[in-house]
């Protein structure tokens, strides 16, 4: 049984409670960030931290919380989980009033803090050999998907359509342009040319993309920041997607139009590897 930790407490998993009157609960009033866990280590936790900071401040939640006190619960958890390749999940919440309202409960009403351990194994997977399968879908989401809230209704129906049509994931798409995956950025490769979406308010900033186009750099790769069209990622020479716990995932299949050779490709096999490299080396 997992050690999870809730509000200043560590507990057993099925010890752990909190309020149906919280604002997670009864408005998605929440954020979260998701950290990968390789050698017991944390990967790109400062910008997590940051991206934490800032969602937490676009939705006027005043809530003080020290990263060093973070990062401490963070390491606690793993340790005390004994692990070795996950997750660790952390969810914030504008907390639990005496009662359900609109409006935001009373100043100096406490957040809930939660966090908890999930076993993966990132490195050495079968979706880095064979590939995912993405069907498109509307991007039928919030217009403030920059801001990472709890608020995952949408997402997780696409999953599952993608699921109950034979593929893996959904890549949403809004306008003819496509946006992001369900819980990852998209890429697309042609003529040795990485392009990706630019950031705005209609994606995630993802943690893993800064660091992967960082990365892209490092190889001297081309990268064009820009929205592409769904059709673009058909015919393109090579997909792929970005997350935390993912890396760098290939895409070999869009609507059912293999990609390319319908393999993983090179560029998004050599940014995986240096990806991994680099991250490994400054995980805490
Ligand atoms: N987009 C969405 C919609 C996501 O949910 C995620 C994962 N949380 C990402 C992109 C990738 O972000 P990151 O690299 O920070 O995990």
């Amino acid at each position: 049984m997992r050690t999870v930790y809730v509000n200043g407490e560590y507990v057993p998993e099925n010890e752990a409670t909190v309020s149906i009157f919280d604002r997670g609960f009864l408005f998605a009033d929440g954020v979260y960030e998701v950290t990968t866990v390789v050698d017991g280590k944390l990967i790109g936790f400062a910008g997590h931290m940051e991206r934490l900071q800032r969602s937490l401040s676009e939705l006027k939640m005043n809530v003080d919380i020290d990263p060093d006190e973070l990062l401490e619960i963070h390491r606690e958890l793993v340790k005390r989980n004994d692990l070795d390749q996950g997750m660790i999940y952390l969810q914030v919440t504008r907390g639990a009033p005496d009662d359900r309202d609109f409006a935001f409960p009373p100043e100096g009403t406490e957040p809930t803090i939660v966090l908890f351990t999930q076993v993966k194994q990132v490195i050495g997977t079968s979706v880095e050999t064979k590939g995912l399968k993405v069907i498109s879908v509307e991007d039928l989401r919030w217009g403030r998907r920059d801001i990472k809230t709890v608020q995952l209704l949408y997402p997780s129906l696409a999953k599952m359509e993608a699921k109950a049509r034979g593929a893996d994931d959904a890549w949403m798409v809004q306008d003819g342009f496509v946006t992001e995956g369900t819980s990852n950025n998209a890429y697309i490769v042609k003529d040795g040319k990485i392009i990706t979406r630019d950031l705005s308010t209609d994606i995630l900033h993802g943690i893993t993309r800064k660091s992967v186009l960082a990365c892209a750099k490092l190889l001297q790769m081309d990268v064009e920041e820009r929205p592409f069209t769904l059709e673009e990622a058909w015919n393109a020479d090579e997909a792929f997607a970005t997350s935390a716990s993912g890396f760098t995932n290939p895409i070999v299949e869009i609507d059912g139009k293999k990609i390319g050779t319908g393999k993983p490709g090179p560029v998004g096999d050599r940014l995986r590897a240096l990806y991994i490299e680099e991250n490994r080396k400054s995980a805490i």
